[in-house]
């Protein structure tokens, strides 16, 4: 869903109440598409980040429920831009060109400039969204069926061009080559989720629209509910002349929330009452307000109550970003590997020995016999050992302490878990460019976190201090790693193996 402020009566009916009813079947992920808001509105950003919070407390008043699904924001999960400018590489401009909404939306949004890559890019990028988590279902309307069979011709060429495990050597581009047969599937194609959402008109009798000004709020207040339907479009002129509720706004609010458990009887005698002549659309109206008000009280009750918690609304989606980066990212690593692309500067992939698993093994017998500092010894050479093309030096009076070539001061640091799952490091106050955290687990193998200046810059006064020890609490929950600051905890997963900061 695109942040574009409060929710509408039409994005609750079309989708949301839908999504609320999926979650507890489906494991789901649901998206604030911030990015997608700038392909056509990038010259207006100025309440992006208000509207996303928005969109975020309609959702948790409407009943999501980040027990049960994952909500995030686009833009804190980056494999989505990565598998979009990957996918860019192998999709034809014809195909995004002729996309129906390309067209129609130029020339219903005359007044703005669509004229950019982004915009013409925004289904491919739509596309990233659903294959970067192998989505099987996406919950859509008619309208976006076209989008959803698009994505699946793009994960079926990805596929062609790179099945599983890599590329072959004869391989002559996207463009050109042999089909080949293919065992293993990188990408799944998704199928379209067909929700039969019963159509809401706006308060002028056109579909409800923000660009139309005709919407009612999902958290809109009673007395502005009340003006909005009372001052609603009617399908009868005059009094006397009977009315179709089928072309009518409030005919419509009824259908949709005179639900026959809570006024059993209303919805048929409007249906009659207005085809017969024998209601007044006043008092249709008045019933109308009556029924939207009940459905809607309780959700606006709730999104106000959301609203005075911040740091709950801050956790869901930091939450969120990290369940939905922990899907992506395993994805990505099969993405990145069917096309070839060289890893990441790591221990994992500087490794030679293919039989290690990737991790360095502190031997048995080094963990029992060998004093603390004979440990560290130990624990860095080794690590050493695999990164010395980086040739760090080793500054004589800081012992931890290294210089790359390029004058930058890497700290190298380790520790061992302890029995309450927890590393500590204790570094000497002083500053480093690079710190790299050496953690031993209790399998012996040794994790390695390579933290690069800008993130030491931003959260160095936040580790805790003592004397002139600067103590590192790392911890892993949910096999995410994640420092423990004085005021946050702080995932850093993403920095295991990435030499990249000593390059
Ligand atoms: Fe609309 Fe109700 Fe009047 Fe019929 S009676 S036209 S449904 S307001």
């Amino acid at each position: 869903m695109r942040p574009t402020g409060k929710l509408h009566l039409g994005n609750y009916v079309g989708a949301l109440k839908n999504w609320v009813y999926l979650q507890s079947r489906h494991d789901c992920f649901f998206m604030i598409a911030d990015w997608h808001a700038l392909t056509t509105d990038y010259e207006n950003t100025r309440h992006l980040a208000d509207n996303t919070r928005e969109v975020l407390l309609d959702w948790l008043a409407a009943g999501l429920d980040p027990a049960k699904c994952t909500m995030f924001v686009q833009s804190h999960v980056l494999q989505h831009s990565e598998l979009h400018v990957l996918l860019s590489m192998i999709t034809p401009l014809g195909e995004l060109e002729r996309v129906p909404s390309y067209k129609d939306q130029q020339q219903n949004l005359a007044s703005k400039d669509l004229t950019s890559y982004g915009f013409l890019g925004y289904p491919l990028l739509q596309a990233a969204d659903i294959l970067v988590y192998r989505a099987n279902w996406v919950p859509v309307g008619e309208d976006q069926v076209a989008h959803v069979e698009l994505t699946r011709t793009i994960a079926r060429r990805f596929n062609s061009f790179f099945p599983k495990g890599g590329v072959s050597a004869t391989f002559a581009g996207p463009y050109g080559g042999d089909p080949r047969s293919l065992t293993d599937k990188v990408l799944i194609e998704p199928k379209e989720l067909l929700t039969s959402t019963p159509k809401l008109l706006g308060t002028d009798g056109r579909k409800m629209s923000k660009s139309y000004g005709n919407s009612i709020l999902l958290s809109e207040e009673s007395d502005s509910l009340e003006h909005n339907i009372r001052n609603s479009k009617t399908d009868r002129p005059t009094l006397t002349q009977p009315g179709n509720p089928d072309r009518c706004p409030v005919g419509n609010l009824h259908q949709i929330f005179s639900d026959p458990e809570t006024f059993p009887g209303r919805l048929d005698e409007i249906t009659v009452g207005c085809t017969t002549a024998t209601i007044t659309c006043v008092q249709c109206k008045s019933l109308a307000i009556e029924s939207v008000e009940t459905k809607l009280r309780p959700i606006r009750e709730k999104r106000r109550r959301f609203a005075e918690d911040p740091k709950f609304l801050l956790e869901v989606i930091r939450k969120g970003a990290q369940t939905a980066a922990k899907t992506a990212e395993t994805t990505m690593k099969d993405v990145r590997s069917a096309i070839g692309l060289l890893p990441k500067a790591s221990i994992k992939s500087l490794s030679h020995n293919a039989g290690d698993n990737f991790l360095l093994r502190v031997p048995a017998s080094i963990s029992r016999t060998h004093g603390d500092e004979q440990r560290w010894e130990i624990r860095s050479n080794l690590w050493l050992e695999k990164v010395q093309q980086y040739s760090l030096t080793k500054l004589k009076d800081k012992p931890r302490v290294f210089i790359t070539r390029k004058n930058k001061k890497v700290g190298i640091y380790d520790a061992a878990e302890s029995s309450s799952g927890e590393w500590v490091f204790g570094l000497k106050d002083q500053p480093l460019n690079v710190l790299v955290l050496l953690a031993q687990d209790r399998q012996r193998n040794l994790h390695d976190y390579v933290l690069p200046q800008a993130f030491l810059q931003e959260h160095w006064k936040q580790f805790e201090r003592t004397d002139n020890t600067v103590e590192i609490h790392l911890r892993k929950i949910d096999d995410v790693a994640s420092l423990l600051l004085k005021d946050q905890t702080l995932p850093i997963q993403q920095y295991e193996g990435d030499y990249s900061a000593l390059q």
